[in-house]
């Protein structure tokens, strides 16, 4: 079974390839931080997890960000996977009012007339971005439907999560199997299009770990996983830079502004006296 808050690397001597990822803690912080009810938690846990499994070249360090316009309440969904060990996401509207969480409903709230935008990146690429259309699925199926599109190879995905009694996460796991060019394509069929799902937490035979034990995998690289942020002081600087020069100075009427950061919700406070200090220097051209 996966691991709790870890991401693995598996190939096959018959050419296939699966990354799993648990993302458990990640997935409750998530919900913690943007007090999230069932329905979203599950489907922020469910794109996080996504956005680990697809950063599959762990070698050049590939990150992933995904921007999921939903077309429901929850408007677009970010999500970021970096460095091959670190997630961090965030609804546009976190506090919108859902039911609770069901698994048939989960595609009425992340693919009515939805649309996922994909930019890849790594050390070997420079950014891209691809973008698809979303038929009705859950996150797992969108997943799948953009990969397939995408990257034109055999691929399967699989994304769960257990709720506990409060309506918390308690689990967040899931995987992408991709067949490789000279991969087994019969043995890649008869696993991962039987039309029924693999039991993701367990160790019998129709499991992820009886499957990886069975068909003889070979791990190639393992990462502990964790939420993590990347804003900064420097960083907001350089956002409020890039606005219109009638907007900066609408932010000097006030003896200091907030500046609070979507992902992980950390407060900034940011003095007068320092925006005047940042606007000069950027009309001096020393920055
Ligand atoms: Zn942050």
């Amino acid at each position: 079974m996966p691991v709790l808050n870890s991401i693995e690397h598996y190939l096959s001597t018959d050419g296939i390839r699966i990354t799993l990822a648990d993302v458990s803690d990640a997935a409750r912080e998530a919900q913690d931080i943007h007090q999230l009810q069932s329905m979203a938690a599950v489907i922020m846990g469910k794109i996080l997890t996504a956005s680990a499994i697809l950063a599959m070249d762990f070698k050049n360090h590939e990150g992933v960000s995904l921007k999921w316009v939903t077309g429901s309440p929850l408007g677009t969904i970010h999500s970021d996977a970096y460095e091959g060990r670190y997630v961090r996401g965030f609804p546009d509207h976190p506090e919108c009012s859902l039911p609770d969480y069901s698994p048939d409903k989960e595609s009425d709230f992340v693919s009515c007339s939805g649309k996922l935008f994909v930019t890849r990146y790594s050390l070997l690429k420079q950014p891209y971005v691809s973008a698809v259309n979303l038929s009705k699925g859950d996150v797992a199926e969108c997943i799948s439907e953009y990969i397939n599109a995408s990257d034109q190879t055999l691929s399967h995905v699989e994304i769960e999560t257990k709720l506990d009694k409060t309506g918390h996460i308690s689990r967040c796991s899931g995987f992408i199997a991709q067949l490789m060019p000279e991969g087994n394509k019969e043995l890649f069929h008869k696993l991962f299009e039987t039309g029924e799902k693999l039991d993701l937490w367990g160790e019998g035979d129709h499991s992820l770990t009886g499957l990886l034990r069975k068909e003889d995998y070979i791990l190639l690289g393992k990462a502990d996983i964790s939420y993590r942020c990347t804003c900064s002081e420097d960083r907001i600087k350089n956002s409020l830079l890039g606005l219109p020069v009638d907007e900066q100075q609408s932010l000097l009427d006030d003896e200091k502004i907030e500046v609070v950061c979507h992902y992980c919700g950390k407060k900034y406070h940011i003095s007068r006296e320092t925006l005047k200090k940042w606007f000069q220097e950027k009309k001096g051209g020393n920055v």
